[in-house]
């Protein structure tokens, strides 16, 4: 039997192969202590270092104001 699903490959770690789990959208991270960010790509992830998401105006109407939400890297102590 063929299925053909359409799954949504797990992003694999460049450090260690192993799938990476999802913080946030666009944000993964792997137990070996890389990460990834959409925009970003690898990078690896300093203790200092602080995932969080930000809501940010994607749209404004007249009546309404779309918004979204992003995943930022803070710095601890900023
Ligand atoms: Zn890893």
């Amino acid at each position: 039997m063929s299925s053909t699903k359409r799954t949504t490959p797990k992003r694999k770690c460049i450090s260690c192969g192993k799938s990476m789990t999802q913080q946030f959208i666009g944000l993964k991270h792997c137990k070996c202590g890389m990460s990834w960010k959409k925009d970003i790509g690898y990078f690896e992830r300093t203790p200092d270092m602080v995932f969080a998401l930000e809501r940010r105006v994607v749209k404004k109407s007249k009546n309404s104001i779309k918004t979204k939400q992003f995943p930022v890297i803070r710095n601890n102590g900023e």
